[in-house]
C-alpha cells in the first residue's frame, strides 16, 4: 500500500518533486545530516506556533499530545461534538493526511489554518499574492474535510508571523488575466504527488539553488554529475530540462549539437524556451563541455570603474528577527592586496538600537571613505540598506543613499557584470562557485548565508566568542570573495559571438 500524500509532501513537491521521491524511496544512508539552518527554521517555527497557542486569550481544545490514529480519533470525535477550535488535529480521507495546526468551526462546517513563522503573503501592497507552498497545504486539508462532508467553502487561513489572519480563497481567480484557481493548482499538485508515492512517475534530480540547503544534495549531485545533467548549465533549470530532454539529454550532447536542428521558424521547439535563449544556453554547454581547460570570458566589454580606494561589502541579515547584524568591507587601497583590511560594524544584540548604530556607523564610514568604489554581489545589499533608511531616516536621506549605490561607482558585480555580460564554466554563478572556480577558499568548512544566520542565533543564545569571530570571519572572506572575482573580471578575454576574442 502506497503513503498518504502529506501537506508537508506539497509543500517539498512545489521545491522539488524529486526531494518527495527520495524521501519516500532514496537509500536513507545517502541521506545528508539535516543542515542546521534547515534545523533552525523548523525549532523557530515549533517555537511560534507555542507562543502564539499559549498567549490565545480564546478556549480551544489542545490535540497536541496525542499522536497517529489516536489523534485522529479525538480530532474525529471533537469535529462532531463541533468544539469551536481544534489544535493540533490529525484527519485523513481516501489517501490523503493531514495535520492542521487548527481546525475551527465555521457554520455547519469545519475550515484548516496553520501557524506560520512566516509572512502571510508573498510581495507587498498591490503585488501581495498567496504563498502557493502555504495554499496547497490548505487546500489539503480542506480537501479531506470536504471528503468528509465537513467543510462548508474552500477556504483556509493562516496566523502569520506579524499576528495577523490571512485568509485563503482557494476557490477565487487568481485574476481576469489568468483565470485559475489555487484550488485547480492544488489538484495538479497532489495529481503529481499521487504519481510519486504509487511510483507512477519517474522523478529526476534538478540542480538548483535549493539543493544547497537539501539533505539529498551530496546523492543528487553525484548523480546529475555522472548523468552529465543538463540542469549543470547555469539558469537551465527543471521545466527547460524537460522540455529539452526529449531531443538531447546530455550537456556534452547538447554543445555538440548545431542549436539550428531545434529550430522552427524564429522560434525553438522547446516550448518555453526562445531563440536568444537556446543560444546562450548553447554557448555555456560548450564552454561546460571543454572540461578543466575551459576559461571564462566577456560576451561584451564591460567597464569597471578604477579608484584608489575599493570597498568590497556585504552585509548579513537575520531575517527571523529583521535585523541586519553585520556590515563588513575589506578596504583596499592603490589595487595593492598588501594593504587589505577588513572593517566591520556588527550588531551586538538583536535590537532595533544596536541595528541602527551599525547601520550609523557603516553609513559614517562609507561617508568617510569617499571618494571610493564600492563592490558588492547581488541586489540584496541595495535592498537592505534602503529598507534600514526607511528604518532609520535620521542616519541618511533618500538621495543620499541613492547617490551612494549610483552605478558610477557603487558596482553590482553579479547582476551588472557577471549575469549580463559573463559566462563561466561552472553550474551556477554564486559567488561562492565563482570564487572557488578561482581557487579563493573559505575558512570556513560550511560557508553560507544560512549558516552565518544560525551562527548569529546561537551567538545570541551563548554569547560565546568563537562563535562571533566564525560570524566575522566568514563575512570577511564573502568581502575578500568579492575582490578574489572583481580582479578575475580585469583578465577575463572578450568572445564576440563570432568567436574573436580580444582582452
Ligand atoms: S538535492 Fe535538489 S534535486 Fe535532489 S532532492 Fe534535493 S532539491 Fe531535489
Amino acid at each position: 500500500m502506497s503513503s498518504p500524500v502529506t501537506a508537508a509532501m506539497l509543500y517539498d513537491l512545489i521545491a522539488c518533486p524529486h526531494r518527495v521521491a527520495m524521501d519516500l524511496f532514496g537509500d536513507p544512508g545517502k541521506r545528508d545530516p539535516a543542515d542546521p539552518f534547515v534545523e533552525l527554521l523548523w525549532k523557530r517555527g515549533v517555537l511560534y506556533e507555542h507562543q502564539i497557542m499559549e498567549g490565545l486569550r480564546i478556549p480551544f481544545l489542545d490535540l497536541s499530545s496525542y499522536s497517529g490514529d489516536e489523534k485522529e480519533r479525538q480530532t474525529l470525535e471533537a469535529m462532531h461534538r463541533g468544539e469551536p477550535l481544534i489544535y493540533s488535529g490529525r484527519i485523513q480521507a481516501d489517501g490523503l493526511l493531514g495535520e492542521p495546526d487548527l481546525l475551527r468551526k465555521e457554520g455547519d462546517g469545519y475550515s484548516a489554518g496553520d501557524i506560520k513563522s512566516g509572512a502571510g503573503m508573498e510581495g507587498s501592497g498591490d503585488l501581495s499574492k498567496p504563498k502557493k507552498h502555504y495554499a496547497v497545504q490548505l487546500a489539503l486539508y480542506m480537501d479531506i474535510l470536504e471528503r468528509k462532508g465537513m467543510s462548508v467553502r474552500r477556504t483556509g487561513f493562516i496566523w502569520d508571523i506579524n499576528g495577523q489572519e490571512v485568509v485563503y480563497d482557494l476557490a477565487e481567480l487568481y485574476g481576469r488575466r489568468n483565470p485559475r484557481t489555487l484550488w485547480q493548482d492544488y489538484q495538479e499538485y497532489l495529481a503529481e504527488a499521487q504519481a510519486v508515492v504509487t511510483r507512477r512517475s519517474e522523478t529526476r534530480a534538478a540542480f538548483s539553488s535549493v539543493c544547497k540547503l537539501c539533505h539529498w544534495y551530496t546523492a543528487c549531485l553525484s548523480q546529475l554529475t555522472a548523468a552529465d545533467d543538463l540542469t549543470l548549465i547555469p539558469e537551465l533549470g527543471r521545466a527547460r530540462r524537460d522540455a529539452m530532454i526529449g531531443s538531447v539529454a546530455t550537456v556534452r550532447d547538447f554543445a555538440a549539437s548545431d542549436p539550428a536542428q531545434f529550430l522552427a521558424g524564429s522560434k525553438t521547439i522547446f516550448p518555453g524556451i526562445g531563440s536568444p535563449m537556446l543560444e546562450k544556453l548553447h554557448a555555456r554547454a560548450r564552454l561546460i563541455a571543454i572540461g578543466k581547460d575551459a576559461r571564462p570570458y566577456f560576451r561584451e566589454p564591460v567597464a569597471l570603474p578604477t579608484a584608489n580606494l575599493e570597498l568590497f561589502f556585504d552585509i548579513e541579515v537575520d531575517p527571523f528577527r529583521d535585523v541586519c547584524y553585520l556590515h563588513g568591507f575589506v578596504e583596499r587601497h592603490g589595487g595593492s592586496n598588501e594593504t587589505e583590511r577588513f572593517v566591520f560594524f556588527f550588531a551586538e544584540e538583536p535590537t532595533a538600537e544596536a541595528e541602527r548604530e551599525a547601520f550609523a556607523d557603516a553609513w559614517r564610514y562609507i561617508q568617510n571613505s569617499q571618494p571610493c568604489t564600492i563592490y558588492y554581489y547581488s541586489k540584496y545589499e541595495r535592498t537592505i540598506y534602503r529598507k534600514l533608511r526607511e528604518k532609520y531616516p535620521d542616519v541618511c536621506s533618500v538621495e543620499e543613499l541613492e547617490a551612494m549605490f549610483d552605478p558610477a561607482h557603487a558596482v553590482d558585480l553579479y547582476f551588472d557584470v557577471v549575469l549580463k555580460a559573463t559566462e563561466w564554466p561552472t553550474p551556477d554563478f554564486s559567488i561562492k562557485t565563482l570564487a572557488g572556480y578561482l581557487g579563493f577558499a573559505w575558512r570556513d568548512v560550511h560557508p553560507s548565508g544560512a549558516a552565518s544566520i544560525e551562527w548569529f542565533h546561537r551567538w545570541i543564545e551563548t554569547g560565546d566568542p568563537a562563535i562571533r569571530q566564525r560570524i566575522l570571519d566568514y563575512n570577511e572572506d564573502d568581502c575578500r570573495a568579492t575582490r578574489v572575482l572583481r580582479d578575475a573580471l580585469s583578465g577575463l578575454p572578450v568572445m564576440t559571438g563570432s568567436g574573436n576574442s580580444s582582452v
